[in-house]
């Protein structure tokens, strides 16, 4: 049996409905609420791993332009996926919730040897962090209806590619709840 936390992946104002928006995130929101309430049920550890950049300094912003920039509302968690009181936020500067985070330590501390990695986009900052998640020995999880990408062949693309180089288990929110 895994000890397992949820880590929800840049469901931010500014990739939802703001600069970078995707309107294929709004399919998963739902799903992700459902999941996130029964986590906080059980007692599974929510944390949400949030671009947070420097304006003006972000190597990723030259790429995709300004997005998420530390202290406004479009680097807020959407309000329909709110963290709650016990959640944890842990900002991020680059594609992957790892890269010179607080994530690594936190997992460890709670005893964490399994991930539920859900939010946007499958293929790049979900792919990022399965990447370094894999590395460090951990069970990843995905759900199909939990992830999502600008188009289908990203998110099928970005959902196979986690299943052939990480060993994700591709599953549903439905699923993934049952085995709490
Ligand atoms: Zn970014």
């Amino acid at each position: 049996m895994s000890n397992k936390a949820i880590v929800v992946i840049d469901m931010l104002n500014d990739f939802v409905t703001g600069s970078l928006k995707c309107d294929r995130a709004q399919r998963i929101i739902l799903p992700l609420h459902k999941l996130l309430e029964s986590a906080r049920s059980k007692g599974v550890p929510v944390i949400y791993s949030n671009d947070c950049h420097y304006p003006g300094i972000d190597n990723e912003l030259k790429l995709w332009g300004e997005h998420a920039i530390k202290g406004t509302e479009g680097a807020e968690v959407i309000r329909e996926l709110k963290p709650q009181k016990d959640d944890f936020i842990i900002p991020k500067r680059r594609y992957s919730g790892f890269f010179q985070t607080d994530l690594h330590l936190l997992l460890r501390e709670l005893g964490v040897d399994a991930l539920i990695m859900t939010g946007l986009h499958a293929n790049m900052c979900v792919r990022h962090t399965a990447a370094d998640a894999f590395s460090w020995g951990f069970k990843i999880i995905v759900p199909t209806d939990g992830t999502e990408a600008f188009t289908e062949e990203d998110h099928q693309g970005g959902l196979a590619y986690l299943k052939q180089v990480y060993g994700a288990e591709i599953k549903t929110v439905d699923d993934i709840i049952k085995d709490f």
